[in-house]
């Protein structure tokens, strides 16, 4: 299986320290389904190319080893070692892992141009399909140039395989092409060799950002990539729609903040949530679907809160929150706060044992149908003492004089429930739990349509 990158971009040869690989020397890696020998075909001042070599042994594959394929004598014949296939996508993430992250502290200055870059890949699968492989890579500005490989050369009556021999042009930085190639070349693999879950969503999302969202084919290269699974791929296109809000709206006030700006009302509902955890002798705390960090920034401010962690699922949000939070505490604080990417869709460990969970404005931004999920891991297996939700109440809409009847209060949210709704559900889960519940609310109550925002209160008896 054999992978070539080449530049024309001068000094050539300093795609060596885009890669971090030196030109002059070739390289062996031992992957658990085989090896992968990086070396330099040609490498000038005027031309340089890196070729990516792996090898997989068929009779490994066969007899159980990593990635095998147990059915009968086909084991035996599958193509498994010739064509690029998620082996080699897992090679590319593996061996050229700092390269893939854009870091280059020889040459950051070109990790981060764009340079003439052709990767060219001799056995690509496509079942056939010329016209999928294009507008696989089209889209991203890459000029295609593909040859059908014929079934076997010796007996041209044989028609074609399935396969391409196929070259991928464009002026692109290196880390956008190898991030590319590691999304695409699962995509047209059929027989991916690895387990697919949730953590996959994760790699999709890190790899695809900044391209993935705004890709025609994005729904298709998200399922095939996720093998298929209606689940999983459903939950990847939520969150990549989601980012795209994110990306649209994060350097600006989103609609949510000017609407709700003249009552002031996010201020208020975070010295709200800042104030009840302090009344309730709170030292642990995780803020889950974090945004930006604005709570966190209140957070840190009390001395009594000794531990925090952010989650949230977006990686554009968590970079804002580093920027803006993590990064601009006095060294001696940073110990204080952590940030990690997560989904509130996915049990995790991470988020377990804390005194109390926050979860501010987060809910209504899930699918309804999701939201039973929600409950399970936050309430089954994160266990907070205390955890507080808060959501919009939707009945307080008419009060916006700048929103439309009708129209809720930012394009990501998913529904806005009306008071009556947020206490049944909430009440719902403490039904089903050990969690007692109280209700209160955020902002100026109106006699008739109630407060703003609307808050529960969970709390468990230890
Ligand atoms: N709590 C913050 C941000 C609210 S916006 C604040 O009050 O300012 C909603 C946030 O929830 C977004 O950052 C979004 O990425 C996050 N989010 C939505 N669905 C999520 C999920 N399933 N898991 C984790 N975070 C999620």
């Amino acid at each position: 299986m054999l992978l070539t990158i080449s530049t024309t971009h001068q000094p050539a040869t300093d795609l060596g320290y885009l890669l971090f690989k030196h030109p002059d020397k070739c390289q062996a890696f031992d992957l658990a389904f085989g090896t992968a020998r990086v070396f330099y075909p040609e490498a000038s001042d005027t031309r340089c190319t890196a070729a990516l070599v792996l090898d997989i042994n068929p009779v490994d594959l066969a007899r159980g080893k990593a990635g095998a394929n147990r059915q009968t004598l086909a084991a035996y014949v599958s193509d498994r070692p010739y064509a690029a296939s998620s082996f080699l996508s897992v090679a590319i993430s593996q061996v050229f892992r700092t390269a893939m992250t854009g870091r280059c502290e020889q040459r950051q200055d070109l990790a981060d141009t764009p340079i003439p870059l052709v990767a060219k890949i001799p056995v690509l699968p496509s079942r056939g399909r010329e016209g999928f492989l294009r507008g696989l890579f089209e889209p991203l500005g890459y000029q295609v140039n593909v040859r059908r490989l014929a079934l076997d050369d010796a007996f041209p009556d044989w028609g074609n395989s399935a396969y391409f021999d196929v070259e991928l042009s464009h002026s692109i930085r290196l880390s956008d092409l190898l991030s590319h190639l590691h999304v695409m070349i699962p995509v047209l693999d059929d027989d991916k060799h690895y387990y697919v879950n949730e953590d996959e969503i994760e790699k999709l999302l890190r790899h695809g950002e900044g391209w993935l969202s705004t890709h025609p084919l994005k729904e298709e290269i998200t399922s095939r990539y996720l093998k298929r699974q209606r689940g999983l791929t459903r939950d990847a296109l939520a969150q990549i729609a989601a980012e795209e809000v994110i990306a649209e709206t994060s350097d600006r006030e989103t609609s949510e903040d000017i609407i709700e700006k003249p009552i002031s009302l996010n201020q208020q509902r975070l010295e709200t949530v800042v104030s009840t955890l302090k009344a309730n002798g709170v030292q642990k705390i995780v803020d889950l679907g974090c945004g930006e960090g604005k709570l966190l920034k209140l957070l840190l401010k009390e001395p009594t809160f000794l531990e925090i962690l952010g989650m949230d699922v977006t990686y554009r949000s968590l970079e804002i929150a580093q920027e803006r939070v993590l990064e601009k505490l006095p060294t001696h604080q940073k110990g204080r706060l952590q940030l990690i990417q997560g989904s509130l869709n996915y049990r995790d460990a991470r988020i377990a044992g804390y005194d109390a969970a926050t979860v501010i404005e987060v809910i209504e931004h899930m699918e309804l149908d999701r939201l039973k999920a929600f409950e399970r891991v936050l309430f089954e297996f994160a266990k907070p003492k205390m955890a507080i939700v808060t959501t919009p109440n939707v009945e307080y809409n008419v009060k916006f004089e700048n929103l439309p009847i009708g129209k809720l209060r930012h394009p990501d949210h998913r529904f806005e429930w009306t008071r009556a709704k947020f206490q049944t559900w909430a009440q719902g889960i403490s039904d089903r739990s050990k969690y007692s519940v109280e209700f209160g609310s955020i902002g100026n109550i109106d006699p008739e349509v109630g407060a703003p925002t609307q808050m529960a209160i969970f709390t468990i008896a230890n």
